[in-house]
């Protein structure tokens, strides 16, 4: 089968082409994004390999459709990027890959914890200045402290339990309870979360229901100084508000692995442009702030995963076998 893989990286390449040396597919690298511009670049490829900033909406689809693409095939978990409604009403599939590696989200978000406590980025540069003064280097102890962990899914659930490892005392919300994380942490309701967490972690998906679920009215009621890490997806929280509850030290740390608005920024070099993004810009000021370019997944074993599920996902697509990792409009509803 003919595979058009958009958003392509060298990475891609290399982890794809290994994998499919069991498949044998026709892929095609294609560098630009899925998008109303580059849709035609599809034409006549059955499956479209699509990433977590490639756009799937009803126009695109329609257009996918009508050059004869019938597999959308995320290498991703999340699917908010695709219209699943109007996938199901043009008869096209949707497969995802639901779990690559947790381990490496939920280890990443720990390390942005651990950067933005002990101030290891800040540290880095003064060292390399020959500035060995620890003044503003004041950290605390994460034994001890509360961490409000929000969705408890494969990745949050992972979270839990590292922090767990380190002393903390770790509340949990989560519209489903995990019985896993129930013998290490405790389920509350998002008010007692958001009062009495140190550390608030975001883990659930980006739905209409957890758009801006960080508002300018929860912060409000966030523990003074408290730490907010987001390495789930950006809509999640109001950068605006954050930005304010940062100015007013309401919110004492920022660690963003994911932004409301990176499909404008991340996975792409842009050391010698100018960003346009004004409320990003803001963000980069922050001495408390810490961001990655949606980086927490990316490890050897995620990559190798990746490749692997999705292209199996295609493969069994072909032989019309029971799909496994098919994403449909009631998963949304559900
Ligand atoms: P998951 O489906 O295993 O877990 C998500 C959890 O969120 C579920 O337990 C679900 O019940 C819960 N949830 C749903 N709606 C909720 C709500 N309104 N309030 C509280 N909890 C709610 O997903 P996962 O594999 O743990 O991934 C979590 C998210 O991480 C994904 O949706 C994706 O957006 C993001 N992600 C980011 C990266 C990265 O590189 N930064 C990589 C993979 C996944």
């Amino acid at each position: 089968m003919k595979v058009a893989i958009f958003s392509t990286k060298k990475y891609t390449r290399e982890f794809f082409t290994a994998a499919n040396e069991r498949h044998g597919f026709d892929l095609a690298f294609f560098e630009p994004s899925l998008s109303e511009q580059t849709v035609a670049m599809a034409e006549g490829y059955p499956a479209a390999c699509v990433f977590v900033n490639d756009r799937a909406d009803a126009a695109v689809l329609r257009r996918l459709k009508a050059g004869g693409t019938r597999l959308i095939t995320l290498r991703c978990s999340g699917f908010n990027r695709v219209d699943l409604a109007a996938a199901a009403e043009l008869g096209m599939t949707v497969t995802r890959v639901p779990a690559y590696s947790p381990n490496a989200v939920a280890e990443h978000t720990v390390g942005m914890m651990l950067a933005l406590n002990r101030k290891i980025h800040r540290a880095y540069a003064r060292v390399r200045e020959g500035n060995f003064s620890l003044d503003g280097l004041l950290g605390f102890d994460l034994c001890g402290k509360t961490v409000g962990v929000v969705g408890t899914g494969r990745i949050g659930a992972i979270v839990a339990r590292i922090v767990h490892g380190f002393g903390c005392r770790v509340l949990a919300y989560d519209v489903r309870p995990n019985p896993k994380v129930e013998s290490f942490a405790e389920y509350v309701e998002g008010p007692q979360l958001l009062a009495e967490s140190d550390i608030i972690t975001l883990h659930c998906p980006l739905t209409p229901e957890t758009h801006h679920l960080v508002n300018a009215e929860r912060l409000a009621k966030i523990k003074p100084g408290a730490m907010l890490i987001n390495t789930s997806r950006g809509g999640l929280i109001d950068t605006r508000a954050v930005i304010a509850a940062l100015k007013t030290g309401r919110l004492g740390y920022l660690g963003l692995d994911v932004y409301e608005e990176e499909a404008d920024l991340f996975f792409r070099d842009l050391s010698d442009d100018v960003i346009h993004d004004d409320v990003f810009a803001r963000l980069l000021t922050f001495p408390n702030v810490i961001i990655t370019g949606h980086q927490a997944f990316f490890t050897r074993e995620a990559m190798h995963n990746i490749a692997e599920t999705t292209l199996g996902n295609v493969a069994d697509f072909e032989a019309n076998r029971t799909l496994a990792n098919e994403v449909t409009a009631q998963m949304v509803a559900k």
